[in-house]
């Protein structure tokens, strides 16, 4: 199943799946990715997201998923073992604590952005770099004195 709906409501997770394949009755995520392996977790634990809410959703466990990324064409097998889902609890339970205080933190404009599928609303250049109040006035004023007089 392509874009299926997913959410869990004892982690507070929502959000769309890649794809789902079933292996009998057993959901098994995979998440595709247009770049290349990372050296940290984040794909992994984005995976192991989605394997809680098909647990929840579907009543059984959910015990492995797959990530396959683009520029190496490979697909990597993820196990959802003990430490990966206490990461992934541990991390979705900071993102609700900081939606809670309604402070996110600020973006870091980087290569990926360009490939990031949030990028027009994250905006990662202009959080960073706002455009100053200063500039915004003069602009203002010019086109202002560029209208013609009633
Ligand atoms: S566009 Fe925003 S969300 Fe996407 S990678 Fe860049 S900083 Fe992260």
């Amino acid at each position: 199943m392509r874009g299926l709906v997913l959410r869990s409501l004892e982690y507070g997770l929502a959000g769309k799946a890649d794809a789902v394949e079933f292996h009998g009755t057993t959901p098994c995520p995979v998440e595709y990715k247009r770049g290349r392996p990372k050296n940290h977790r984040a794909d992994e634990v984005q995976l192991c997201a989605q394997a809680l809410c098909l647990e929840e959703m579907f009543g059984v466990p959910v015990l492995e998923g797959a990530l396959f990324y683009g520029v190496t064409r490979k697909r990597i097998l993820v196990v959802f073992d003990t430490e990966l889902r206490g990461l992934t609890v541990q991390m979705a339970a900071a993102c609700r604590k900081m939606i809670a205080f309604g402070k996110t933190p600020p973006p870091q404009a980087k290569p990926a952005c360009q490939r990031c599928s949030l990028a027009e609303t994250c905006s990662p250049t202009r959080l960073e770099k706002p455009p100053s109040v200063q500039n915004w006035l003069l602009s203002q004023i010019g086109s202002a004195s560029e209208q013609p007089l009633m």
